[in-house]
């Protein structure tokens, strides 16, 4: 195999060795297969091509100062793809077997697992769709389950920084009452115009308001966002956000170094008032924000006033890879150690 110049990865697929699947027919989950190939092979009438019966889950495994592989809460996936298949109607997967899949496909891609230096990571890609064939509007009767994985390179290439954001009003990513609480490609589809928006406007991502008022924080492109001020961690609460694992254990963290916490619906204006603030998810951890703009009201909110991340920011990422990287005890059980 050619070297891989593991610090210079981007977050783009590579391919690797194995891939694991796991078919659903006649009412059950079969075996789990280890496949080498890369393409699926599915009829042109499946339902995740037209109507969109699609989920997918994100995380990662590590390599540790001992050797050692962790992954990182991968139950907590597994039971928001549970989540993900009540919401599009699709047979849940168990969450022993979705572990049971992701653990084998990153033991037999172990070669790709980036060395602990590098600070890289492997990233693993469950999804689950229907591949029954269907022209009607019907939830499938068949369903495929795969997760690959490929290595990806550390977030931040030259450290911890920050990034601007800008409100995208033209565009919803989720309505109140949609699928905005499930990780569905639908969601993402619904997005690449407000996110092309903001690129296009030199921004690092678009920042949406709730759908319906557009006047509370939703999310943060396809992350999660929190502000901090007072010593308090705040984060939305809203019927059309994704919960992000990462989120909920920086919430936890937040807990235990002394910060109260706070999920509750945050107004636009409130960000005027936060002292640091970032998004986060499984791809930066978290990614701290420099500034917030509101163009249609000519407003900016500037967070990071010298451009830099915050102190607590600082210390939940620091903390937070600390854990997943296995350099600080797991009190909470949330790694898994593969050997
Ligand atoms: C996956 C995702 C997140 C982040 O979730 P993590 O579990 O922290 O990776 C946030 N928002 C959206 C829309 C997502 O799809």
């Amino acid at each position: 195999m050619k070297e891989i110049d593991w610090s210079n990865l981007p977050f783009g697929y590579m391919r690797t060795d194995y891939n694991v699947r796991c078919y659903y027919r006649d009412g059950k989950w079969g075996e789990l297969e280890l496949c080498s190939e890369e393409t699926l092979n599915i009829h042109m009438a499946a339902t995740c091509l037209h109507y969109g019966q699609e989920a997918f889950e994100g995380l990662k495994a590590f390599r540790g100062k001992d050797g050692k592989i962790r992954i990182f809460r991968p139950e907590a996936n597994a039971e928001r793809l549970q989540s993900t298949c009540n919401g599009i109607l699709m047979p849940e997967l168990p969450t022993e077997l979705f572990c049971e899949a992701v653990r084998k496909v990153v033991k037999a891609n172990e070669r790709f697992i980036p060395p602990y230096e590098s600070g890289a990571s492997l990233y693993i890609r469950p999804l689950l769709i229907g591949i029954g064939a269907q022209v009607g509007v019907h939830p499938a009767k068949e369903y495929l389950f795969v997760v690959f994985v490929t290595p990806v390179g550390p977030y931040f290439k030259g450290g911890f920084a920050t990034n601007s954001y800008v409100i995208i009003r033209q565009y919803d990513r989720a309505a109140p009452l949609g699928t905005g609480i499930y990780k569905v490609g639908g969601n993402y589809a619904a997005s690449l115009r407000a996110n092309k928006m903001a690129h296009d406007a030199g921004y690092a991502c678009e920042f949406y308001l709730d759908a319906k008022e557009k006047k509370y924080i939703d999310e943060c492109g396809a992350a999660n966002f929190f502000g901090i001020k007072n010593n308090t961690y705040v984060t939305p609460l809203s019927s059309s956000i994704l919960p992000s694992i990462t989120n909920r254990s920086l919430m936890q963290l937040a807990e235990d170094m002394g910060l109260k916490v706070e999920r509750r619906p945050i107004p636009e204006e409130e960000l005027a008032t936060f002292e640091e603030a970032g998004a986060c998810g499984t791809a930066a951890v978290i990614s701290p924000i420099e500034r917030i703009d509101d163009l249609e009201n000519q407003k900016s909110y500037v967070i990071a006033k010298d451009g830099k991340p915050g102190p607590i920011s600082e210390k939940l990422y620091h903390k937070l890879r600390a854990i997943q990287y296995g350099d600080e005890p797991d009190p909470y059980g949330w790694v898994t150690v593969i050997d």
